[in-house]
């Protein structure tokens, strides 16, 4: 890149197509050209572990699916991270009826959510389940040329500067994004929900028997349903919509044995929610 002195020679400016641009100019961004995203680790498989429906069932769901994951081991490179669950839903409640901004609300469910990366992470030890944090994403290969089985909780860093909505002080952002942003950032090779339902329903399943199941489905498809309930948080949608690296996510049922082994292996088991 080249430099060049201002024509009074006081400045020193790196010349690019950003220089003197405010970056939020709607012509500019939209004539922008730039190099495609590079996966950085296009064989790594994502997969969230579920808090309130999976890992808060403890002995009744967690042994069977870490055996599941130990046994995919062989064949699959697998970036784990963990939601938050009841722990976390008992916490919101607590701060939300105190007045707590959203900030602090998302620094709760972060304790929360590594509590569980620490359990799934320590059920694992014995094949390589080490708990890594977010800044240690980078060093994925190292952790994989030693056969670790890194796991990562999956709030989102944001934290104290979570974004408040209009809606709720809930904050928008928590496991399921955090899961997909990771996914997004390493350009992985799949992101995988595993949750406590066969996959997306026209509604909540434990709510409305009526709900019917939907085995695939595009995100402007979904986004065009504007359905009451999902299983995954709703800017995971968008999310989606806008990845350069990611065509699909997946939500698995983590309950069924052998579910997470098919998906791992492309099968198009639970809900293929896809990008176009
Ligand atoms: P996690 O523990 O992974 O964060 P959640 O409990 O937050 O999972 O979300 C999964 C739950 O979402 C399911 O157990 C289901 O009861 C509920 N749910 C709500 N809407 C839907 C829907 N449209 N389809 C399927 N499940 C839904
Ligand atoms: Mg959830």
């Amino acid at each position: 890149m080249a430099l060049f002195r201002e024509r009074d020679g006081r400045r020193l400016h790196v010349k690019s197509r950003l220089m003197g641009e405010s970056l939020v100019g709607k012509a500019f961004l939209e004539g922008l050209k730039v190099a495609p995203q590079q996966r950085l680790f296009p064989d790594v498989n994502v997969i969230k572990i579920g808090g309130q429906s999976i890992c808060d069932r403890g002995i009744k769901a967690l042994p069977e699916l870490i055996r599941e994951i130990v046994a995919c081991k062989k064949k699959h490179k697998m970036l784990v991270t963990t939601g938050g669950g009841t722990r976390s839903r008992h916490i919101y409640s607590i701060g939300l009826e105190l007045g707590m901004p959203t900030g602090i609300i998302a620094k709760f469910g972060s304790s929360i959510s590594e509590q569980n990366a620490l359990l799934v992470s320590t059920l694992l030890s014995s094949w390589g389940g080490i708990k890594i944090g977010h800044d240690e994403v980078i060093k994925l290969s190292t952790y994989f040329a030693q056969d670790c089985i890194p796991v990562m909780h999956g709030m989102p860093p944001y934290d104290y500067f979570a974004l408040p909505s209009s809606k709720s002080r809930i904050p928008i952002h928590r496991t399921d994004v955090g899961t997909l942003i990771l996914a997004d950032l390493i350009g992985a090779r799949s992101c995988i929900f595993v949750k406590d339902e066969r996959g997306l329903y026209t509604d909540d399943p434990k709510k409305n028997d009526k709900a019917e199941f939907i085995p695939k489905i595009s995100v402007g498809e979904l986004l065009e349903r504007n359905l009451e309930d999902l299983i995954i948080e709703r800017p995971c949608l968008e999310i989606l919509r806008n990845s350069e690296v990611l065509e699909k996510i997946q939500v698995i049922n983590g309950l069924e044995k052998g579910t997470l082994t098919k998906a791992l292996a492309g099968k198009p088991v639970g809900t293929v929610i896809s990008k176009t």
